[in-house]
């Protein structure tokens, strides 16, 4: 049983807009497929993208929406105010690294997963549990020192949590933690397992695994009936895959907050 959140509507408010833009939203019916939309990689440098896929949410009548940011880059005050102006609509913020980037790849998994998955991204694999909780904390610490809500919910970039324990996860101060298999409740010290899929697909091989991947969690999702996690890169509108992209916002999908997974029986 899902216990829904509360529907409302939320604004979009850029700072190239010259009216703030109010989501109508549609009726929930619960014969609707449970889904958890994010947008990956907000940054100061990608905010206009963010706010063409926040309208095409909106457009695609999606409730709810999680803002994915990272924290770590040259955040200006106007920047700030419009991530405010986002969470004060109701938008979701989430932790996502601190600068989304990684200088060294070391070792044979990270070089992998570098390849296959993250290309240069997987900041966590670089370091170790102490610089993982290092960066965990600075991350809280940057939202409160800029006033916005911290978030329950952290993401390590590409999904790739590195090494670190359960039981130090227990001490970050994010609830929530979302792993490429799904999402760890960090007090109860359980995953629990989700189907996802992504967009981000700039060649025709990327293009083409991606959207295997997508029909398979499309497919669990749906024997299942477990919420499906639509996520979305700032590009993902101009890139190979954004007929998919736009195809799966138009299903009939019921958007939650993460908070609600709680509520879900395992
Ligand atoms: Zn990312």
């Amino acid at each position: 049983m899902v216990n829904l959140e509360s529907s409302s509507s939320y604004a979009l408010d850029h700072a190239t807009a010259s009216r703030d833009l109010v989501f109508e939203t549609a009726e929930e019916t619960t014969a609707d497929r449970l889904a958890l939309v994010s947008i990956h990689d907000v940054m100061p440098e990608t905010l206009a993208k963010v706010t063409e896929l926040l309208l095409m949410c909106r457009q695609s009548a999606v409730k709810r929406m999680t803002l994915l940011v990272v924290p770590g880059k040259e955040w200006a005050e106007t920047d700030i105010a419009q991530l405010k102006a986002w969470a004060d609509s109701g938008i979701q913020l989430a932790g996502h690294g601190w600068v989304h980037h990684c200088d060294r790849i070391q070792g044979l998994y990270h070089r992998l997963h570098s390849k296959l998955i993250s290309r240069d991204v997987a900041e966590h694999l670089a370091l170790d549990e102490a610089g993982i909780q290092r960066l965990l904390d600075n991350c809280a610490d940057w939202f409160s020192k800029h006033q916005l809500p911290v978030p329950e919910l952290y993401v390590p970039p590409a999904w790739a949590l590195g090494s670190i324990s359960l039981n130090a996860l227990r001490e970050c101060p994010f609830q929530m933690v979302e792993t490429l298999a799904g999402v760890i409740d960090v007090n109860q010290q359980r995953l629990l397992r989700l189907p996802l899929t992504g967009y981000e697909a700039d060649t025709l091989f990327r293009a083409v695994s991606v959207s295997s991947f997508n029909r398979i969690n499309w497919l669990w999702s749906k024997t299942s009936g477990r919420p499906i996690r639509v996520s979305i890169h700032p590009n993902d509108h101009q890139l190979k895959l954004k007929r998919s992209l736009q195809r799966d916002l138009d299903r009939p999908i019921n958007a939650i907050g993460y908070t609600s997974l709680r509520s879900l029986s395992r």
